[in-house]
């Protein structure tokens, strides 16, 4: 039995009257674009619009050296090359000056990805891009709701793509979003899916159906670091479907690497766009109160440039001994996360294998030891939130100045 029905030749709407039609039609309406695909995962979108644009060999993709490693393994099964950009410190992005360094005559597309929720400097990256005639992607999963001037991110490149995963600003149990903005990319998709697609069957669909349950049940903040490690060893055996196969960490490409949204992955899709504006505004909210607590607190955090006006998945936080606070976190029950804990997230060895080189993004590496970041999502409690910024103040010894 097969449970998707998610595939969308062109752009072409899929059928309403199912799980995958219909929130085809809601994510499209947010972002005012039509040509929206559904897969299983983010990393799959990715897949899809590097192989609709026809990458060969020789062909690189410049990328954030400060990512989930699943983005530069999209790009290698793809068929092209990663090549890395190191960060603005201030911003955990991609800026012009850092891409104009590492441009050379093989780029053919350039990944900005809103770290955070922050969004790139996405006027003058696109025009630079236009002039050099590379093409524009971004890498939404963190950035639902964030713009750049009046521009929502997710509008601004040919292509977009954002992630359904649990640490996502919404999870469809895993799952993947594309938009393209231009006609003729978006027919190379459909035939990239026409030839290439997998189909998500019965046991995927009841998993992610029991895990998303519960997930609601069990992902209260006290819970959560403990839920994490619990997780990841029982998606390291096979148990549950996790973010990424043990293989795929080694740079293989898993079984159904390029799979199709599944009905139950839609269906939450539907219920969380329907929350989304009030997922955006607590976000705003629980963000606007760390920014406010930490800086009376004289603890340096993010300043918003003109026109970046992000909405934070989580909000980060530099510290002086990440592990120390980490742990204590963790023994405490307090939910404070860590992304990215190496330029390639979460391997921290092996890097070589992606084609990154050492010491070749230290703004990236450095950002990688001393980034922590603050839970912005809908169990935060303003006092939840509370007993988060106590704890940081008490380990102020920790925290950078
Ligand atoms: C999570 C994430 C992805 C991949 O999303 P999946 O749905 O897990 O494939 C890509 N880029 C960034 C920045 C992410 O955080």
């Amino acid at each position: 039995m097969e449970t998707g029905d998610c595939v969308g030749g062109g752009g072409k709407r899929l059928n309403p009257d199912t799980a995958c039609g219909q929130f085809q039609a809601i994510f499209g309406q947010f972002f005012e674009n039509e040509n929206v695909f559904l897969f299983s995962k983010g990393r799959a979108c990715l897949y899809a619009i590097l192989r609709a644009c026809g990458m060969k060999s020789a062909d690189e993709v410049l990328i954030p050296g400060y990512t989930c490693v699943v983005v530069p393994s999209a790009v290698i099964n793809a068929g092209a090359i990663p090549r890395y950009v190191d960060i603005d410190p201030r911003t955990f992005n991609l800026s012009l000056d850092s891409i104009q360094k590492a441009v050379n005559s093989h780029t053919k597309m350039l990944l900005v990805q809103h770290t955070y929720g922050i969004p790139c400097e996405l006027d003058a990256i696109r025009e630079w891009a236009r002039e050099k005639r590379i093409a524009v992607v971004e890498d939404c999963c963190h950035a639902v709701g964030s713009r750049y001037g009046e521009g929502l991110c997710g509008t601004w490149g040919c292509a977009s793509f954002f992630s359904g995963q649990w640490n996502k600003p919404f999870t469809t149990g895993l799952g993947g979003m594309l938009l393209v903005r231009d006609e003729p990319l978006a027919k190379a998709v459909a035939q990239v899916i026409e030839r290439e697609i997998v189909r998500p069957g019965w046991t995927f669909d009841m998993t992610i159906r029991l895990q998303t349950q519960i997930y609601e049940i069990l992902s209260s903040p006290r819970m959560v670091p403990l839920l994490t490690v619990i997780y990841r060893f029982l998606s390291n055996y096979g148990v549950m479907v996790g973010s990424s196969d043990a293989c795929e960490l080694k740079g293989q490409i898993p079984k159904r690497y390029f799979m199709e949204m599944s009905r139950a992955q839609a269906r939450k899709g539907i219920v969380e766009m329907k929350a989304l504006q009030e997922n955006l505004d607590h976000r705003t909210r629980i963000a606007a109160y760390y920014q406010d607590q930490l800086s009376s607190a004289g603890i340096p955090v993010y300043e918003p440039a003109d026109k970046e006006h992000p909405v934070f998945v989580r909000y980060p936080v530099r510290v002086e001994k990440k592990a120390e606070l980490l742990e204590m976190a963790f023994r405490q029950g307090i939910e404070i996360g860590s992304w990215f804990e190496s330029p390639l997230h979460p391997i921290q060895t092996g890097l070589e294998q992606f084609g990154y080189v050492r010491g070749s993004c230290p703004e990236a590496e450095k950002a990688s030891q001393q980034a922590i970041n603050l839970p912005t999502h809908r169990k935060i409690t303003m006092t939840e939130a509370e007993r988060i910024i106590q704890f940081l103040r008490k380990s102020a010894q920790f925290i950078d100045r």
